[in-house]
């Protein structure tokens, strides 16, 4: 890095760690009220509201073309589970207390795509077609969707082109519903995308181009080659507000679920929730709705591999996505191929300014670790980037700086009352012979 962005950069001695691989945790000192925080993003809870709609107007749809959806009425939604076993066998594994309750967000187990993506991309996708189908007088909004399931309706956006960037979860969100769609689907895979994703997305009927490069590299020629074809659409990762919301429905699901369970979020209650970070579409839109619908009451802490941390270097550094992993010396490669992302979006950077609590980084090793802890306790499979989530609840109260998070809200008699969720990000699609090989890697 030169020195005068060393220079314009803050938080310089905690970075210095972070440009040595170490494992750190960022707490977040822009942090305000959710109201004040909230009041300075210029979208709001009518518009995740709206995405709720959109997604209930299309669930005659999917439940007609994906029939897998159909205890959730044609809604894509995933189980909150509690896992006590887990929780013991965190607490004696890496000699920490997590007080309270530890939930799982079961988001590896989305229907259709089986990872958070499920949210975001297949709403954007949805969106697209929508509008399309208005643009062109084939529909009104009161509709039954189900016609989208049509032939009339695939013939029609064969005619439309879909474009998208990705690690491999955000391609498999977009390719397996725009193929379903009838659309003419281009997915752009980085060089972490497993061969698996590459695979399954072929047979679905996506096309997917293969490049040596990184998740940076895979975008910029996707965008580049959608721009220049005017029947294409490119979902934009980094920026697309309609991919947030899509995410950022999820609150809205959880509060209903904690509902249902009988479990409150309140002040003598408080919510902490850790969500594993890529660019940050995913856990920024998360965030965002998770901080409109519990407020105060909501803490979110993201995980990031120490090669990869990008959303760490670019809020810590006040810098966003003006800096990269690859400026503080790192690879930006990881077997959390899902958080293998070396610049992070700098709308998410922007719109979490003050509303994040903090990061987490971690080594490779442990997600292995606590791959096979999850599956020994709960049986429960996650992909290895999904169980990043589970640093944050073991470090919470470990880290001298977490701790003092803790104190300074006046939240250390609550803590026995708080709900923890890690939010596990994908796995149920991951074929067994390659589960077997995670189950067998040890790093360390
Ligand atoms: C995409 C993804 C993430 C992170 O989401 P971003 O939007 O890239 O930040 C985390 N875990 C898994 C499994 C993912 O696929």
């Amino acid at each position: 890095m030169n020195q005068e962005l060393w220079n314009q950069i803050h938080c310089k001695d905690l970075l210095k760690k972070v440009s040595n691989g170490k494992e750190v945790v960022w707490v977040n000192e822009n942090l305000e009220t959710a109201q004040s925080a909230l009041s300075k993003i210029d979208i709001s809870l009518k518009d995740i509201d709206d995405a709720e709609a959109r997604l209930a107007r299309f669930a005659p749809f999917i439940l007609k073309s994906f029939p897998e959806t159909a205890g959730e009425k044609g809604l894509i939604e995933s189980p909150l589970t509690e896992i006590r076993k887990m929780k013991a066998q965190l607490e004696g594994e890496y000699k920490t207390t997590i007080p309270g309750r530890l939930f799982l967000k079961q988001d590896s187990h989305l229907a259709i795509s089986g990872s958070v993506k499920a949210r975001g991309g297949i709403y954007e996708v949805l969106k697209h077609a929508e509008d399309l189908a208005l643009e062109h007088g084939m529909l009104k909004e009161e509709d039954d969707y189900s016609i989208f399931a049509s032939d009339g309706f695939k013939k029609f956006f064969s005619q439309f082109k879909i474009q998208v960037g990705s690690t491999g979860n955000l391609g498999m969100s977009i390719g397996i519903m725009s193929a379903v769609l009838g659309f003419h689907v281009i997915v752009h895979m980085s060089a972490d995308a497993k061969q698996w994703k590459k695979d399954l997305l072929r047979k679905r009927g996506a096309e997917v181009i293969e490049y040596d490069d990184d998740y940076s590299k895979a975008v910029e020629v996707g965008r580049k080659n959608s721009d220049a074809d005017p029947t294409s659409y490119f979902v934009d990762d980094e920026n697309s507000v309609t991919l947030f919301l899509g995410y950022a429905v999820a609150a809205k699901r959880i509060k209903a679920q904690f509902d249902a369970q009988g479990i409150v979020i309140d002040e003598e209650h408080p919510l902490f929730v850790y969500i594993p970070c890529g660019v940050g579409g995913a856990p920024g839109g998360v965030t965002f709705g998770l901080k409109q619908i519990f407020g105060d009451n909501v803490h979110v802490f993201y995980e990031e591999p120490t090669q990869a941390p990008c959303m760490l270097v670019g809020m810590a550094s006040g810098m966003q996505n003006k800096v990269s992993v690859q400026d503080f010396g790192l690879t930006g490669q990881t077997h959390a191929d899902g958080l293998a992302v070396g610049r992070a979006s700098g709308f998410v950077g922007g719109v979490m300014t003050h509303l994040l609590s903090g990061i987490f980084t971690l080594e490779d090793y442990h997600i292995y670790d606590l791959m096979r802890d999850i599956v020994n306790t709960e049986d429960i499979f996650l992909e290895p980037s999904a169980c990043a989530s589970f640093w944050g609840p073991i470090q919470l109260m470990k880290y001298p700086s977490t701790k003092d998070y803790v104190e300074k809200m006046g939240l250390l008699p609550k803590m026995k009352n708080a709900i923890h969720v890690p939010w596990a990000t994908g796995g149920s699609l991951v074929p067994q012979e390659i589960r077997d090989e995670y189950m067998h890697t040890h790093l360390k």
